[in-house]
């Protein structure tokens, strides 16, 4: 895939309509925002299109409406805590293509912004319906795409639209698409992925993939233990993708014909039950990798593993992570995770995390400032890891 695509940097946007795609699918709990985080990272894109004297019209998905139209997921609450945000007034459609949203989009003036509702309250809107595609471009002379959530889906107003209308990239899709399209293609070397979270299966595509670009590919969390047994030793209770045993022989015997060093955990803190509720207290012990109790279950990484993996990354001149060391969510199995997010903290690399829990992870244990960048999209970051095509970035003009 050409990760050099042209962003809204490259073109003339003033007194033009700007349809621009946004990520505002914000979490919300009886009818409040519980973070806007999403809504902040889209201003730089959108304070740079209204001072370079466009016609705005924004749009996004919350939720899963699916096609029908579900009050409670309304944008209108965006429009609210925008506005806020932005100092000036965001005119908020009534409707996503219809009599309203087309009218207000006429009336707009340079530097003006309006907001569309759901777009997936229309039911082509996920089967990116070239009518609805339509009329989405007729509201605008060129189409921004600034929803990297959404940009591995192809959808009528994350694709099907720049059809229709010249397309580029917004500031928050630059930014991800270049760091992580770097990382890949052209990376400083020593590369170094962590990967880790639940199953092997989750991630069967990535870790092929970054065994054809990194030096050195960490394992760990739940998914090391397929891999121990691969190995042939026994691993208790703890997650096992048995039917993935003979691809992670595969993918071992990859990275030794590759010359990639695969580091896997070679102590494990295991539990004689899995918490529950997660976050309950629990009494751990720390045992060999390769020699786990028949009654006990893997939980984290053990404390040398954590220095074995810790050592790889402040070696490292680019850092990737995906997916969490350990059931995180329990802060006495927090352990191996934290000091990854510590290690990507101290190096002296660009550190990269994508994956949902693995950036909400780094967040909560306040490493967020620390690393260079935490990808807002979690199924599109690993789809980009895996060497995908992204519909919603391949759509984009090459620059
Ligand atoms: P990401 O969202 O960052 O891609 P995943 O969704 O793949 O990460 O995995 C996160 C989940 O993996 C967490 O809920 C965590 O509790 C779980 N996990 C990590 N290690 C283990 C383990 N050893 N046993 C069971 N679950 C684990
Ligand atoms: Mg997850």
């Amino acid at each position: 895939m050409n990760y050099n695509k042209k962003s809204i940097l490259d073109i003339d946007v003033s007194g033009k309509r700007v349809l621009c795609r946004c990520d505002f699918n914000v979490p919300t709990k009886a009818g409040q925002i519980t973070s806007d985080k999403r809504i902040v990272a889209a201003l730089p894109t959108i304070e740079y299109l209204l001072n370079h004297g466009a016609k705005l019209i924004l749009c996004s998905h919350m939720g899963k409406p699916k096609g029908e139209w579900k009050p409670e997921l309304s944008l209108k609450i965006v429009a609210e805590r925008l506005s806020q945000l932005l100092g000036k007034e965001v005119i908020m459609a009534s409707d996503v293509v219809g009599e309203d949203a087309m009218a207000k989009a006429a009336a707009l003036k340079e530097g003006e912004v309006m907001l569309l509702e759901n777009v997936r309250y229309m039911k082509g809107e996920t089967k990116n319906d070239p009518e609805l595609s339509r009329q989405f471009a007729s509201m605008a002379e060129i189409f921004v795409n600034d929803a990297f959530g959404t940009a591995h889906r192809a959808h009528s107003s994350t694709a099907g639209v720049a059809e229709y209308l010249p397309a580029v990239s917004g500031l928050l899709v630059q930014k991800e698409v270049g760091i992580m399209g770097k990382a890949l293609a052209d990376p400083e070397r020593p590369f170094v992925a962590i990967l880790g979270g639940a199953k092997v299966s989750d991630k069967l595509n990535v870790i092929n993939n970054l065994l054809e670009k990194v030096d050195t590919l960490i394992i760990g969390g739940g998914m090391a233990f397929t891999f121990q047994a691969a190995l042939g030793h026994n691993v208790g209770n703890s997650l096992l993708d048995e039917s993935k045993i003979d691809y992670c022989k595969e993918m071992m015997a990859k990275a030794e014909q590759r010359g990639v060093k695969l580091l896997l955990p070679t102590d494990v803190v295991v539990v004689d039950h899995f918490p529950s509720p997660i976050d309950a207290p629990v009494e751990v012990m720390t045992v060999s990798a390769d020699a786990i109790p028949e009654d006990k279950e893997g939980v984290d990484i053990g404390e040398k593993t954590r220095a074995i993996f810790a050592q790889a990354v402040k070696d490292a001149k680019t850092v990737v992570w995906n997916g969490p060391m350990g059931v995180f969510e329990n802060p006495t199995l927090a352990k191996g995770t934290i000091a990854m997010a510590q290690a990507l903290a101290d190096a002296d690399a660009v550190t990269i995390v994508g994956g949902g829990d693995s950036a909400a992870a780094c967040e909560q244990l306040g490493f967020a400032q620390e690393i260079t960048h935490i990808s807002t999209g979690g199924g599109a970051s690993l789809e980009f890891l895996e060497g995908l095509e992204l519909p919603g970035i391949a759509c984009l003009q090459d620059r």
